[in-house]
């Protein structure tokens, strides 16, 4: 187990190098999930403290800017191999303050390792263009530099990779950052502080500040020297900060809520598909932007999906996430459980009938039974809203056109997936469905080569694919004149 006094659990801000705690003192307690002990305590930053982080910054930024790519990567890697070496201990870590099973949180970090050092190697691809003139003596370049100082602010479903995703393609364009993670899960934020000292990365270039949303949120959003927000959370909090960045017209990138459909067609492979549905449904207890909130199950195939996924589902092993063989920890608070119980009791009132699960969890706190509940119709709550809980309704279709109406009939668009055995389906379904990721017989389909974002209300901007670091630089036009050719 790891001990508070490991190095990597600070309880202090990282300003500009320096390890400093809030101006008045204040703390805020962290409590672990599985337990609701407390862990420990992290400094309730406001306003001043924000824009010290954001000058100390703005400073960094007007030497990294100048590194060469080449040095830049290199300290990339060394962020990537300090991450690495710790794993262990971060994905405790993680465990501790957020509560998913052990072995989630190792692919966590690894995850933000390898975020990490995809944008080592993508710094070093930042090109140009020169594009051919209209004018014999002139010539146009187009150059990317580094935006500047970013503003990040963080969920605590993904403590760690969703810093990664940030982070990494920040400071492989040659932009500083000032990230505020989550006030729930703050020490996985943190330790990217310890880590980017080990890895040598200089004063200033990341900084990382806990406390009040809104007042370091304010001060992100509304402060000149900020060039870019970049937010992942809820589309209500994004919506805010869009309007707030809008007062200094600063670039944004929006990682936002999902509401992702999984339809089953009869021509599916069951097996593959009960195993995809397991996948997308209960991982980080259903508590992921891109969890299945919605599955839609063709007539010919749903007796025997449904049958086969409610056995898969109560075979789950519920638990802290510490302990061994678990596979699915507690929701992060008592309102999370109190939410699901809410969404479970207008879908049931509406005739949804649970077929395994439904309660709350014999372990007591806020774990709550894997759950799955059939005849789910579009007027329940549940066809609109994230569950953010490991509940999964099913719903009856019997055309291919009124799945794919059903599956839009959202205003987010993040993830899809859906199961088929026939290519010319495959290719209808890809291009009818208005999402920004898509899993065609695949239920976990992120990795750090592909561009991650959402469509519609669930967002803007793409992490990771050679796409992420577009959000991070600005695009310049040179024309160069009187060369007398
Ligand atoms: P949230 O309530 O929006 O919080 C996210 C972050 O915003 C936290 O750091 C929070 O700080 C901060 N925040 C809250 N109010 C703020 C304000 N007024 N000004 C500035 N910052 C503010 O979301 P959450 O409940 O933590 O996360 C779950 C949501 O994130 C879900 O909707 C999920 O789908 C979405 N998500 C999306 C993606 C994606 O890639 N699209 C990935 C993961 C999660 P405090 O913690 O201090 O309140």
């Amino acid at each position: 187990m790891l001990k508070k006094t490991s190095h990597l659990m600070r309880e202090a801000n990282f300003i500009g190098g320096a390890w400093v705690g809030a101006d008045s003192g204040a703390t805020v307690e962290v409590v672990n999930p599985a337990t609701r002990e407390t862990i420990g305590t992290v400094p309730k930053c406001g306003q001043a403290e924000a824009r010290r982080a954001i000058e100390a910054a703005e400073n960094a930024f007007q030497s990294w800017k100048k590194t060469s790519a080449n040095d830049r990567a290199v300290l990339l890697r060394r962020l990537h191999d300090a991450i690495m070496d710790n794993q262990d201990a971060l994905a405790e870590l993680l465990v501790m303050e957020q509560g998913k099973p052990l072995a989630e949180a190792k692919g966590e970090v690894g995850m933000s390792a390898a975020y990490v050092l995809w944008y080592a190697e993508e710094s070093r691809r930042i090109y140009g263009d020169i594009v051919p003139s209209p004018w014999a003596d002139r010539r146009i370049l187009v150059t990317k530099e580094p935006i500047g100082v970013v503003g990040a602010i963080t969920p605590w479903n993904f403590p760690s990779s969703m810093l990664a995703r940030k982070i990494g393609p920040a400071l492989a364009a040659g932009c500083t950052i000032v990230a505020k993670p989550a006030s729930q899960t703050p020490y996985s934020g943190l330790a990217w502080g310890v880590l980017a000292q080990e890895a040598g990365i200089p004063d200033g270039v990341v900084n990382i500040i806990t406390g009040s949303a809104s007042a370091i949120g304010d001060e992100l959003t509304e402060n000149p020297l900020v060039r870019k927000i970049t937010f992942t959370g809820s589309t209500e909090i994004g919506k805010l900060l869009m309007q707030k960045a809008s007062g200094t017209v600063k670039k944004v990138s929006m990682e936002l809520g999902g509401n992702a459909p999984f339809l089953v067609f009869d021509d599916a492979d069951v097996d593959r598909a009960v195993a995809g549905a397991v996948a997308a449904k209960y991982r980080n207890s259903g508590q992921t932007c891109v969890c299945t909130n919605r599955f839609f199950v063709q007539d010919g195939i749903y007796d025997r999906f449904v049958e086969k996924l409610v056995e898969a589902t109560g075979e789950l092993k519920v638990g802290p996430g510490l302990d061994d063989g678990v596979q699915q920890g507690p929701l992060i608070d008592e309102g999370a459980v109190e939410k699901v119980e809410e969404l479970l009791a207008d879908a049931t009132s509406k005739g949804a009938r649970i077929a395994v699960g439904g309660k709350r969890h014999a372990l007591g706190g806020s774990f709550f039974e894997p759950t799955v509940i059939t005849d789910a119709s579009p007027q329940m709550r549940i066809m609109e809203e994230e569950i953010f809980g490991p509940v999964a309704p099913i719903f009856r279709f019997s055309q291919e056109e009124e799945a794919v109406r059903m599956a839009n009939d959202t205003s987010f668009g993040l993830a899809c997936y859906f199961y088929t055995g026939d290519l010319g389906r495959a290719f209808r379904v890809m291009e009818g469905l208005k999402y920004g990721l898509v899993g065609v017989n695949e239920g976990v389909i992120t990795t750090v080569e592909a561009p991650f974002g959402g469509l519609k209300e669930s967002g803007l901007g793409k992490e990771g694919g050679y796409q992420g670091i577009d959000d991070y630089v600005d695009t310049k036009y040179v024309c160069i004149g009187g060369l007398g050719l």
